[in-house]
Formats: C-alpha cells, structure tokens, sequence
C-alpha cells in the first residue's frame, strides 16, 4: 500500500486541501496510472468560481496524461487502437467511461451513454478517490479507452489531448470535409485556437478567428488564421485596425465561445448550405435569437456537440502527433506550477487567462 497526494476541491472560496490517500487495490479490468501533467480546462476554472457545479469534495483535472503502473489481471493488456499496454507507457485517455453495449454508445455516443463516469468531475469518497488530474495517481476504469502518446509530443501539450484537442476533433467530425470551404471561428480560448489549426491543416480555404480579445485574435494567426475580426468593439479589425463589414459567405461556423452574440452573427454569416457546429454553449446564458425563415431558405444546418467519442479521441491523438510540431503548441502554457501550488495556479489562470495553466507532477 503506497500513499499518495490528492488536491481536494470542497467549495468555492475554500482553499484547496492537500491530502494524502493510501492507493487502493485496482479492480480486476483497472488500470494505475501516475498522473505526469495536468491543465486545467476553463471548465475547472468554471467549478472552482461556481459557475459550474460539481459534488464536492471532489478532485478537479481532467486534462492529464500519466504512466502506467500497473495493469490489472482482468484488464485485456491492449490500448484502444489494440496495441499492447504496457508499464511505463506514457498515455492519454477518455474523459469519461461508460457501458460500450448502451443504446448511446452504439449510436456514437458513449459520451451520452449509460453508467457514464467523467474524470476530475466526480465525488470524493472513502472507497474512491483517485479519478481526477490534481492528484499523484488515477486509477482508469473499465471502459475507458486509453492511448499511447507518440513520443516526441511534449507532456504540457499531451496533457490537453483527451478534452481540448479530442472535442474540437469532434466538432470538424460534424462539419464534414473542410478543404476548400470558408471557415469562421468564434471564441479563441484554447478550442477555437486548436480549431483554428486543425481547419488549417485539413485544407480550409480560408479562415477567419473572432474574439473579443485582440491577443487573442493576434495569437490565432500563427495558428493559421487568415483574418481576425474583433467583436463587440465597433468592428475594427485587431490586426489591421481597419474598420470591417461583418463576415459574410461562410461555409462552417465553429461557436467555441458559448456567447449568444457570437452564435448570432455566426448563423448570419453563413451562405447558402452552410454550417454552424456549437461547442462553447456550456452555461446559462440567454437564449439564441435567429431568423427562422433564413435558416430554411439558406438551407442552414446548426450541430451541438459536447465531449466527443472514441474515433474523435483517435483523431485527436493522431492530430498532435503529427501537427505539434506545425503550430505553436509550445506556447500555449502561460505558466507552470507543482501540485501543492494548485491554488496559485487556479488563481493566476483567472487573474491572467493564458489558454492554459499546467501543474507538473
Ligand atoms: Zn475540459
């Protein structure tokens, strides 16, 4: 029996607690993990200042990557795309797991699917306590799919794999093919940023980033942005300080931001048969007004989407591999801190909003 350290998130404007918790026995299909890199994803930030609402206690951190040590007997000894696992591999995996025979799961929804359990957004109890990214270990579940990090991928980078990388994947699954076609982003936190990137490398004709952040929109250029257009400060284009007319002839529209304005002018700016993927709509905000009678002329399709399933995790594992090197990823981390600095590290994340801060273990 090892002991080992946990970051226990109570409540908001509660200190978070350091904790130590003696690793229990794995289940017979688990497998033992020591957490090696953690960012935290606006959505802890949004638990930690409660927009959002977890069970506490809980352990926040879902963007982890980890080593394996140890793989239980029952456990089939082989990564999602059936390579064999071994001790010592350095891995990412699922946000969530859950029942791979379910009515959703069959579907292509496993995110949606029954006996769904999401890493560092569950409870803290006596019996389990090891499921989430502010920790020294996690032990992963049955059903979760795990996947080997190409080697020379950075940890910092690694880490944003299984929610930032794996859902924007998702969202151009939606879209369709994107070579040739117009694409307009809104909302340049670390989704619309990768989104950016992956529209770049599958072939997009043209792409335009919107935000109401101009370093932002500047730091989205050399993620292959071909224009920027700044929002909500009389139109005036971050790059060029040129006044700009609003977007227009798009083909897919990618709403990573979740503002009602931004999805407005992302359905306006569409052509005929355009797209619009929605992704950031994660909290309450007022509803989205559109013209119903230009959705049907235009022919216009809108898609949600929230997490991703197993082929978008692929994808993304695929993406980083071989694209982190065309981009740079490296930059994306605003700072870093250790684990028993978490509070910090929380509270430079709000304070300064670099697209991401990590916790290195
Ligand atoms: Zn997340």
């Amino acid at each position: 029996m090892t002991l080992a350290s946990l970051l226990v998130f109570t409540g908001v404007g509660e200190e978070l607690e350091l904790i130590e918790k003696q690793i229990p026995e794995i289940g017979h299909a688990e497998v033992l993990v020591k957490n090696l890199y953690t960012t935290l994803c606006g959505s802890d930030l949004h638990t930690f200042c409660g927009v959002r609402h977890e069970k506490t206690p809980t352990v926040l951190g879902h963007e982890i990557v980890g080593e394996v040590v140890e793989i239980g007997s029952g456990h089939t000894g082989r990564d999602y795309a059936g390579n064999p696992l071994r001790v010592g591999d350095v891995v990412t995996w699922c946000i969530f797991s859950s029942d791979p025979q379910s009515a959703e799961a069959l579907k292509g929804m496993p995110q949606k699917a029954s006996g769904l359990f999401k890493y560092g957004h569950a409870q803290l109890t006596d019996q389990d306590a090891f499921h989430g990214g502010l920790a020294e270990y996690c032990i992963l579940k049955e059903n979760t799919a795990i996947l080997r990090i190409p080697g020379d991928v950075p940890l910092a980078v690694a880490a944003t794999i299984n929610c930032a990388i794996a859902t924007v994947a998702g969202a151009l699954r939606l879209a369709g093919d994107i070579r040739g076609k117009r694409v307009l982003i809104t909302g340049l936190g670390l989704l619309g940023i990768v989104c950016t990137a992956m529209c770049k490398d599958a072939g997009a004709a043209m792409i335009l980033t919107a935000d109401i952040n101009s370093q932002r929109l500047g730091q989205s250029l050399a993620f292959g942005a071909g224009d920027t257009y700044l929002l909500g400060h009389s139109e005036v284009n971050a790059v060029t300080d040129q006044l700009q007319p609003s977007p227009e002839d798009m083909d897919v529209v990618f709403d990573m931001s979740g503002a009602p304005d931004a999805m407005e002018m992302g359905i306006n700016s569409l052509r005929v048969g355009g797209i619009a993927i929605w992704v950031g709509a994660v909290f309450t905000a007022r509803k989205v007004a559109c013209d119903a009678e230009q959705i049907v002329r235009k022919l216009i399709t809108i898609k949600g989407l929230h997490n991703y399933n197993y082929e978008d995790f692929v994808a993304a594992v695929e993406f980083i591999g071989r694209c982190h090197k065309d981009f740079p990823f490296d930059k994306i981390i605003g700072k870093e801190f250790t684990l028993s600095q978490a509070q910090a590290a929380f509270e430079y994340a709000l304070a300064h909003k670099p697209l991401r801060v990590g916790i290195r273990l």
